[in-house]
C-alpha cells in the first residue's frame, strides 16, 4: 500500500502537495490503513480511482467524488482551498545529516509559517512554508545549529495544476539531486522557477544555483534592504537600466536615474558597484526580492 510519502509524490499541483502534508498531519492513520482493498479492475461504471489507480473508489452518495477513492477526494478538496495560498508558497527538500530540532521530536514544525511538513526518515525532510517567510525561517536554522547541520537544503516554488510536469515530478527530481555535494557543511541550491530542476545546468553555469547557507542568507538580507531602500517603480527602473547595452547610452540614463534617487538609495548603489554586476546576479537579486518582506521587522 501506499506510505504517506509515495502520495506525496503523486501530487499534481502544490495545492495537492499543501493539501497531503495536512492530511498527513491530522490524521495518517486514516491515509495509510483505511484503505485496505485494490479497487476493482476499471470498467465504465467502477473501479479504480482516477487519481492514484490503487484504492477503490468512493460508494454514492458523493457525487462529485465518485471517481475517486476517500482519500483523493479528501486531497481534491483540500486542495481546491489551498490553490491561492500555495502560489505564493515555496517548497523545500531537506537532504542533512540530522533532521533539524522541531522534526527530531517528531512533532512537526510547531510554527505557524510552516504551512506543512514531512520527515520520511532521518535525514530527510519536506516542508512548505510562505516564501515570505523563508528568510527568517533559514536564519534561526543556521543560527540554532551552527555548523553541527550539514547537507543540502533545495527550494523551489510550487507548480499549478494541469501542467505536463506535476508537483510530484519536480519534487522526485530534487530527491534525485539530493546527494550531489560531500556534507561537509550546509548548502542551499535556490530555483526560481520549479521547472528550474529539469534544466538546472544552465542556472548553474550562470552561477546563481548552490550557495552556502550563510552566503545565500546574505543574498536574501541585501534583497530585504534593496526591497526597503528603493521605491518598486526605481527597482523597475533600475532592471531596465541594468539591460541596456550601449555604454554611452547606459551613462546617460545612469545619471538621470541617480537624479531620481534619494541619498540613501544612491550610496547603497555606489556601495554595491551594482552597475558592474553580472546579468545573472542582477537577476538573482530580482529574484530573492520576491522572497523578503517590505519594511520587515523580523
Ligand atoms: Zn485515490
Amino acid at each position: 500500500m501506499l506510505t504517506g510519502f509515495d502520495w506525496l509524490r503523486r501530487s499534481q499541483s502544490g495545492a495537492e502537495l499543501l493539501a497531503t502534508l495536512r492530511c498527513l498531519e491530522d490524521d495518517s492513520g486514516l491515509l495509510l490503513t483505511d484503505e485496505t482493498q485494490l479497487g476493482a479492475p476499471h470498467s465504465a461504471l467502477g473501479g479504480t480511482c482516477r487519481r492514484c489507480w490503487i484504492y477503490p473508489r468512493r460508494p454514492p452518495p458523493a457525487e462529485d467524488d465518485l471517481f475517486y477513492c476517500r482519500f483523493c477526494t479528501l486531497i481534491r478538496a483540500g486542495a481546491a482551498r489551498l490553490g491561492p495560498l500555495s502560489r505564493k508558497s515555496i517548497v523545500i527538500w531537506g537532504f542533512v545529516n540530522q533532521l533539524p530540532r522541531q522534526l527530531q521530536r517528531g512533532t512537526g514544525f510547531q510554527d505557524s509559517r510552516i504551512l506543512g511538513s514531512f520527515a520520511p526518515d532521518d535525514n530527510r525532510f519536506l516542508l512548505m512554508m510562505h516564501r515570505l517567510q523563508l528568510k527568517p525561517w533559514l536564519r534561526e536554522l543556521v543560527i540554532y545549529h551552527g555548523p553541527d547541520l550539514k547537507g543540502l537544503i533545495q527550494i523551489f516554488p510550487t507548480t499549478g495544476s494541469g501542467g505536463e510536469t506535476g508537483m510530484g515530478d519536480v519534487l522526485c527530481r530534487a530527491i534525485s539531486h539530493e546527494a550531489g555535494f560531500a556534507m561537509d557543511r550546509l548548502r542551499v541550491r535556490f530555483y526560481s522557477d520549479p521547472y528550474q530542476i529539469m534544466r538546472m545546468r544552465s542556472r548553474d553555469l550562470e552561477g546563481i544555483l548552490n550557495f552556502d547557507a550563510p552566503e545565500f542568507l546574505n543574498l536574501l538580507e541585501m534583497a530585504a534592504v534593496f526591497r526597503n531602500i528603493l521605491r518598486q517603480e526605481e527597482q523597475e527602473m533600475l532592471y531596465e537600466l541594468l539591460a541596456v547595452q550601449d555604454v554611452g547610452e547606459e551613462q546617460f540614463y545612469w545619471g538621470r536615474f541617480l537624479g531620481y534617487l534619494n541619498q540613501e538609495a544612491k550610496d547603497m548603489l555606489n556601495a554595491w558597484r551594482i552597475r558592474q554586476w553580472p546579468k545573472e546576479q542582477v537577476k538573482l537579486l530580482y529574484e530573492l526580492r520576491d522572497h523578503v518582506v517590505f519594511s520587515e521587522s523580523d
